[in-house]
């Protein structure tokens, strides 16, 4: 499969390899490697400074060029496709971030100040800190969770707010009705708190059947969008293809964890240094599906 069918035909097995990585229950437990650096639970702060400009207009992120994206195909049965990646050769890649627990101020000023291009997918359980705490911490403690204003700074920044669901389920498991109540209650929330209803949700674990689509687009959803890859704690990205390279058109996967600021900072770097660009998802997604 090549050009614009990649990222149609290749979600479902994405989906499938995507579950063991993608905001799992007990993820980030990755004995070996560098970068363990548990954050300290002194790191707590106070909430961002108020007084700070709201963020500049206009999109975040590199404009696809005339005629330089590849046409993701409509599914034949009408629902929104499921989409893992931006079929284009120019060396762009996409920013996303899920769940929210973690409302670090820093990295609030990164997107801001950096006009780098995020899509959040927020949960709301997550968002307003209801339940256990969210394994990924992996033992640190989160900053300033529970407060859809940091949600709202985001947006202000430039960022794009997605829908991750009400709690975070497993939604094959739960039937049309329990997937709808999710998505668009979910929507419902994201419209109230920042006045933008979001068009793209990312099923939990990548998680997702024809009811999840069926459900989508009863709640004014264009789009599922899953990865292809994930972001470490310390900026490091585990791939989902076996040459461990970006690719051009790549998704990343990163999650609101203690240590984001910092491990954001070594990311974009990382990034920037083997030559890719941060792109608009959006401007992208539309000419993609134009
Ligand atoms: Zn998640």
């Amino acid at each position: 499969m090549t050009g614009g069918t990649r990222a149609i035909g290749t979600a479902v097995a994405l989906a499938v390899m995507a579950a063991g990585t993608g905001c799992a229950i007990g993820a980030g437990k990755r004995g070996g490697t560098a970068d363990p650096a548990p954050p300290a639970p002194s790191a707590i702060r106070p909430a961002d400074p108020p007084g700070r400009s709201p963020g500049p207009p206009g999109e975040p992120g590199v404009l696809p060029r005339p005629g330089e994206v590849g046409r993701i195909p409509r599914p034949p049965d009408g629902l929104p496709p499921v989409i893992s990646s931006i079929p284009t050769r120019r060396k762009v890649v996409f920013l996303t971030i899920d769940d929210g627990w973690e409302q670090d101020p820093g990295f609030l000023a990164q997107v801001r100040d950096g006009r780098i291009p995020i899509a959040a997918f927020v949960t709301r359980d997550a968002v307003e800190a209801r339940g256990a705490t969210d394994p990924t911490a992996q033992g640190g403690r989160f900053l300033g969770a529970g407060k859809w204003g940091y949600v709202r700074d985001l947006r202000a920044a430039g960022a794009t707010i997605e829908n991750h669901t009400l709690t975070h389920p497993n939604m094959p498991a739960l039937g049309y009705e329990g997937q709808k109540a999710e998505i668009c209650g979910t929507s419902r929330l994201i419209r109230g708190h920042t006045g933008s209803a979001p068009t793209l949700f990312r099923p939990p674990f990548g998680n997702h059947n024809t009811l999840t689509r069926r459900a989508a687009k009863a709640c004014g959803i264009d789009a599922l969008l899953l990865w292809t890859a994930t972001v470490q704690p310390g900026g490091k990205i585990a791939y989902q293809v076996p040459d461990k390279r970006l690719r051009p058109g790549d998704v990343l996967l990163l999650h609101f964890r203690p240590g984001l600021s910092r491990d954001f900072r070594v990311l974009v770097g990382k990034i920037r240094r083997r030559g890719f660009e941060l792109g608009n998802l959006h401007a992208y997604l539309r000419a993609a599906t134009r």
